[in-house]
């Protein structure tokens, strides 16, 4: 058996990210890697602002609670003031510039208008309320790089220093299916109308789930028959205009297992056992220009399999740089008495004392524990976990994106 982070090595090598870079408008950019590094032309803040609404002041001027200050200008947001004249405040707004001369800003509820001005309750202290002049982004800095997948915030980032387009990394096109005489899409047959031996293709839902938050572009062949001619066929065909060929079951050796086969006759396979569980058999390969990914079909460890090893795969494919999440300590509030051979990723939910509960049935079967967890626990082979340990937690949320 491959330990999984040899298998990780094995396989980004494979991956070469996919070209060429496209522009796109940074309003659709949510989830790309980007393909260049935005560089700043401006500072950001473009001018020192108030942080309030207020009064520009000079900090000199203040006597005591008493003093009244003249208003000599007025400046909204989107406007620009001019020099302070001397003993006086400029009414300003939040966002807008600090004229020159200010050093400070009053907030308006520590200040009270009166007959000839404003009344400056409080002390001011030199530069109180006020953002400073490339307090976010300085002019000629890298606010992004290449290779970084865009977010929401991103976007915003990207927004702030006048980028209305970005130039992305492709989209993978990827192809997928399901192998397996017993699979049934639902729809198709009523839950009490199941024959015996039927059950539902449930990978087919999360798989492609999981590939579009990717930003892949997916095109979903459905269910192929547990035959070598169709498996060829289905194989054959998706080989043409896609990145990579993503299936699920088939990939043990028993006699209805198809998946081995026929790769090797239309390219090359690795089959590899991977030490974790769930998980274990696992199939890259490459048919003509196409990468091949095989999962095995048990749900649980096609969704792990997914997140451990296809995720980076993709996301190496379209550029990104972030392959691996971040997994953190936690204490683990239950006790884990079998050790394993391989290493396992335990489905575990987040408790409000701050440690981590398991899921009861850790089957490779049931589906519930992932939806139940938050998450993975990252445990080593051979390892007993009890009451109190630390153990390492992968987050669903940083997976699933
Ligand atoms: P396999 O890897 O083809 O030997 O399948 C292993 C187990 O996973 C069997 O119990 C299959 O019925 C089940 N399975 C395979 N594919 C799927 C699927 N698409 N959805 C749900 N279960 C599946
Ligand atoms: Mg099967």
């Amino acid at each position: 058996m491959k330990p999984l982070d040899q298998a990780l090595v094995e396989l980004m090598a494979f991956a070469v990210p996919l070209g060429p870079a496209e522009s796109v408008s940074t309003f659709e950019a949510d989830g790309r890697v980007l393909a260049q590094d935005l560089l700043s032309a401006l500072d950001v803040p473009a001018h020192d602002n108030s942080s309030m609404d207020g009064y520009a002041v000079r900090c000199a001027d203040w006597v005591d609670a008493g003093t009244i200050l003249q208003v000599s200008q007025r400046i909204p947001a989107g406007s620009s003031g001019h020099l302070l004249a001397p003993a006086s405040a400029a009414r300003i707004f939040t966002g807008a510039p600090i004229p020159p001369g200010a050093d400070a800003v009053v907030m308006q509820e520590d200040c009270e208008t009166v007959e000839g001005g404003v009344r400056i309750r409080l002390q001011p202290q030199p530069g109180q309320w006020i953002r400073r002049r490339g307090e976010d982004v300085s002019a000629g800095a890298v606010v992004l790089h290449s290779g970084a997948r865009l977010n929401p915030a991103s976007l915003g980032l990207a927004a702030s220093i006048g980028f209305d387009q970005v130039q992305v990394a492709p989209r993978a096109r990827v192809a997928l299916f399901s192998t397996g005489d017993e699979l049934v899409m639902p729809g198709d047959v009523a839950p009490l109308e199941m024959t015996p031996g039927a059950i539902y293709n449930s990978n087919r839902f999360f798989l492609k789930a999981l590939l579009e938050r990717l930003g892949c572009t997916v095109t979903d062949l459905g269910i192929v028959p547990d035959r070598l001619d169709a498996t060829i066929e289905a194989l054959k065909g998706a080989s043409q205009q896609h990145d990579l060929i993503l299936t699920s079951g088939g990939v043990s050796v028993g006699e209805e297992d198809h998946i081995k086969p026929a790769v090797q006759a239309l390219g090359e396979l690795n089959l590899w056992q991977i030490a974790i569980k769930p998980g274990k058999p696992f199939a890259y390969g490459k048919i003509n220009t196409a990468h091949f990914i095989g999962l095995p079909g048990n749900p649980v460890s096609s969704f792990v399999t997914f997140l451990l090893l296809v995720r980076p795969f993709i996301l190496k494919l379209q550029g990104a740089t972030e392959l691996a999440p971040q997994s953190i300590a936690m204490p683990a509030n239950f006790d884990w008495l079998k050790a394993d051979k391989r290493r396992e990723f335990l489905r575990v939910k987040l408790n409000p004392a701050g440690g981590l509960d398991l899921f009861d049935n850790q089957s490779s079967g049931v589906l519930t524990s992932a939806v139940w967890g938050d998450g993975l626990l990252d445990n080593p082979a051979g390892q007993t976990i009890a009451h109190g340990d630390k153990v390492q937690f992968i987050a669903f949320s940083a997976l699933l994106s």
